[in-house]
């Protein structure tokens, strides 16, 4: 049986044989520890990967990020989701410039102030950059602990988050924060996966109360189960001429400061004649001398983490522009491109353009 203060050395141990080679891994570089784990906050290793790499080739240091403006970070972005991630990371960046003349600090209780950084990234960045015995606390962390103290309390609650936060502190090696981490992480995310671990084979089974009480796949408990809501957009691909028209999402809403087509949300998906007898869409063409719908793009089902967006594009010919066409963005099929946009709205310019 492995001694509870020797599971940290049987992790080290276990990840030396096993862990991945990933980019961020060698470097104490603070800025690439810092965007490595913003993007693998709610992304796997192997979508992030690239990411990843373009990001840090687009904005190598915290001044070239600082100094990008959001529309472009937010299109290197695009596709990962949870776009809020973006905007903090480019507006910690123009803070660091402005309040730590570029360097990024050192020490914990300022980096966890630092926008969109939580507790979790501060310990990251400060124990993978700077050696700091700060134990991590994601959800493979979450996971290890639970099954290997059997520990039942929710983890999605105050009195949860302290009891395990406390755990990873106590098995954390004070010698080696970063080693341990990084190794407590990785045998989260291969070794005591969600489903099915191979724990016959694991090192720790011995120790492991969870393995020896038969309740691996009862860990770890959350208490709260998620509420999703639905949602219906009616996008309306407008062309005239060469071109066709989007807007900048402004609302704090989902996907702010994206762009999309001009849109009506509505409580179910419109039909047509529902869609026409909209007063959003009489506005909109109103004083137009044509508006000819020639298709609908069948409804697409778009998950995400709280709601699910039933959409459906619906293309529109018109023979003039009115003053409220004038007031969006026109742009042409082809320079899209250019615009930070929805993967929802990327799947339909991919179905368009083929
Ligand atoms: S024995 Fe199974 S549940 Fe326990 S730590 Fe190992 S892989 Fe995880």
């Amino acid at each position: 049986m492995v001694q509870i203060s020797n599971i940290s050395g049987e992790l080290i141990k276990w990840y030396e044989q096993n862990k991945r080679e990933l980019p961020w891994r060698d470097t104490s570089d603070p800025y690439k520890i810092w965007i490595s784990e913003i993007i693998l906050q709610q992304t796997r290793v192997n979508q992030g990967l690239n990411y990843f790499i373009r990001f840090i080739e687009r904005f190598p240091n915290i001044k070239s990020l600082a100094d990008a403006n959001e529309d472009e970070v937010l299109k290197y972005w695009q596709g990962l989701g949870y776009y809020t991630r973006a905007r903090n990371l480019h507006k910690a960046a123009i803070l660091i410039v402005k309040d730590y003349d570029g360097i990024f600090p050192t020490e914990y209780n300022k980096i966890v102030k630092l926008t969109g950084i939580g507790e979790y990234t501060a310990a990251a960045i400060s124990s993978f950059a700077f050696n700091e015995p700060f134990a991590v606390l994601d959800g493979n962390v979450y996971r290890v602990i639970s099954r290997l103290f059997g520990i039942e309390t929710p983890i999605d609650t105050n009195f949860g988050k302290k009891e395990f936060a406390r755990l990873a502190q106590s098995i954390l090696s004070i010698s080696k924060p970063a080693h341990h981490n990084q190794a407590i992480m990785e045998f989260g995310a291969l070794q005591c996966i969600p489903s099915s671990p191979d724990c016959i084979n694991c090192p720790l089974k011995f120790t492991c109360r969870a393995f020896e009480l038969n309740k691996v796949s009862l860990l770890p408990v959350k208490s709260i189960k998620t509420k999703v809501s639905n949602r219906f957009f009616n996008y309306l691909f407008i062309k005239f001429q060469d071109s066709t028209y989007l807007q900048k999402r402004v609302a704090k809403d989902i996907w702010q400061n994206l762009y999309e087509f001009p849109l009506i949300e509505s409580n179910h998906l419109f039909d047509l004649d529902e869609l026409q007898g909209d007063e959003n869409f009489k506005t909109l063409f109103k004083n137009i001398d044509e508006v000819k719908i020639l298709k609908t793009i069948n409804p697409m089902k778009h998950i995400l983490s709280h709601r699910v967006i039933y959409a459906q594009f619906v293309i529109i010919k018109v023979s003039n522009e009115n003053e409220i066409l004038k007031q969006f963005i026109k742009t042409s099929m082809t320079e899209i491109d250019k615009y930070a946009i929805s993967r929802l709205m990327e799947l339909f310019i991919e179905s368009e353009l083929e």
